[in-house]
């Protein structure tokens, strides 16, 4: 096959251009993205049977194919009637322009291949660094998620730490987590075959005493090399006292690592910034972009306070790579675990300089607030009862009489409905409901549509 004798997978076909095209502006037209993803998906192995071919059968059967089956049987994680997880609401500016990056096929790997695009990527890094009141010499890089980005940070926690205390590589650390961190740090230690020290909180914040109870109680306290903190907890909403954590770190001389996936979000908000109050003091930390930050999937930053320790623990050393480090430059592919990347960063870029930061900041505190009114309704009804009091908007709550099935029910009749895409969660050990508010188009109506009915 060379490019002439090929169907011309290479060359410009004007047609399916504009057919594919049309399909991403009708897309991006919706002013409400409907939720789908109740179309059966049994159908689906029988309808893509024999797909993959010798023979291709064209863009026009293709794209229908994923129109009208494939894309019905995927949930929208960008409508603002999508209350459950972490929801995404991705700004129009960022998805379009992240179309632009695949169609450059734009890699961000490392500054002799891609120096404009770093630059870019690394102005908001510094930007997102910068409001967290870290040194200017901050920087870090994006990767595909928060659980890559944990990793990434305390892999360099690990190596740094150990080699400061004069441990061996393959000596026994631990690391100090909260009883409420995220899965993924226990995922990220369990590669790093780093156990975890779990320490209890009260009231669901880790903080400076319940840090010094727990490390008075270890037998081998020298053993313990950081501790991780969540800025907002992904299930109810919690941050943890930073500025007790931070005094704790510095006390016994431990990495400090931020958890902010979710959180990191308010460092944009000037009203709400506070709540992440003493984030400067970590050594590293992290935020998806892709969550409360309105960029496309998939977009994790992760930021070291000392870069140059994430470099000498990340970069991959080859002959054919050689070339990339003969001058001290930045390449993104040195500050986690990866090679070849996306210049993911990108589409949040564009997006940030084209609609400014207060536009940013006003669509972080519409959630904000949106939570607050509906917390108010919630507390008006006598047959709801709302279990968290955290800071960001995430409502955990349950209805007296309620059992497991019911809460199933619930989240079952709404999404067949299409009125709302809600799942239940596990809090103090019990079944019940769990609203996460996210998406500046979501309204009072809609959330108040996803609430049980009275009796
Ligand atoms: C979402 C989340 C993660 C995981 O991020 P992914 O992008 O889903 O990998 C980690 N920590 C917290 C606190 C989160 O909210």
């Amino acid at each position: 096959m060379d490019y002439v004798n090929n169907v011309g997978m290479h060359k410009f076909d004007p047609e399916m251009t504009e057919s594919i095209l049309e399909y991403v502006s009708k897309r991006l037209a919706l002013t409400e993205t409907p939720l789908d993803g109740i179309l059966d998906v049994s159908q689906l192995p029988k309808l893509l049977e024999g797909l993959v071919a010798e023979s291709g059968i064209g863009f026009e059967k293709a794209l229908k194919l994923y129109d009208e089956k494939i894309s019905q049987m995927v949930i929208s994680a960008d409508s603002p009637r999508y209350f459950a997880f972490i929801p995404a609401a991705p700004t129009k500016a960022s998805l379009l322009f992240d179309a632009v990056i695949s169609a450059a096929s734009l890699q961000g790997i490392s500054w002799l291949e891609a120096a404009g695009a770093i630059v870019a990527e690394n102005q908001v890094l510094s930007y997102l660094a910068n409001r967290a009141e870290m040194p200017e010499t901050a920087a870090g890089t994006f990767v595909s998620g928060g659980t890559s980005a944990n990793l990434a940070a305390l892999t360099v926690a690990r190596d740094v730490m150990r080699a400061q205390r004069g441990f061996g590589r393959r000596s026994n650390v631990e690391v100090m987590v909260s009883d409420q961190a995220h899965s993924s740090i226990t995922s990220a230690l369990n590669i790093l075959d780093i156990d975890a020290y779990v320490v209890p909180t009260e009231s669901y914040k880790l903080n400076q005493a319940n840090l010094q109870k727990a490390l008075d109680k270890h037998p081998e306290p020298n053993r313990v090399i950081a501790v991780v903190a969540t800025g907002g907890t992904t299930n109810a909403g919690y941050i943890d006292d930073l500025v007790g954590v931070g005094n704790f770190t510095k006390a016994n001389n431990l990495w400090f690592h931020l958890d902010a996936a979710y959180g990191g979000a308010v460092l944009l908000s000037d009203s709400a910034k506070n709540l992440l109050a003493g984030i400067s003091n970590v050594d590293s930390f992290i935020v998806d972009p892709h969550k409360w930050l309105f960029a496309p999937f998939d977009c994790a930053a992760v930021i070291y306070r000392n870069p140059e320790l994430a470099k000498k623990v990340h970069t991959q050393k080859a002959s054919y790579l050689e070339v990339l480090h003969d001058q001290d430059e930045f390449n993104p592919s040195d500050y986690a675990n990866h090679l070849t990347r996306r210049a993911r960063g990108l589409a949040f870029w564009f997006s940030l300089i084209t609609y400014g930061a207060k536009n940013y900041q006003s669509a972080i505190d519409a959630s904000i607030d949106l939570a607050d009114r509906v917390r108010v309704e919630i507390s008006s009804r006598k047959d709801l009862k709302i279990l968290n009091d955290s800071e960001l908007p995430i409502i955990i709550f349950e209805k007296l009489g309620w059992h497991d099935q019911d809460y199933q029910n619930w989240a079952e009749k709404l999404l067949q409905e299409q009125i709302a895409f809600v799942a239940p969660t596990t809090f103090n050990g019990k079944r019940v409901a769990r609203l996460v508010f996210l998406h500046p188009a979501t309204t009072l109506e809609m959330a108040l549509a996803a609430l049980p009915k009275p009796l």
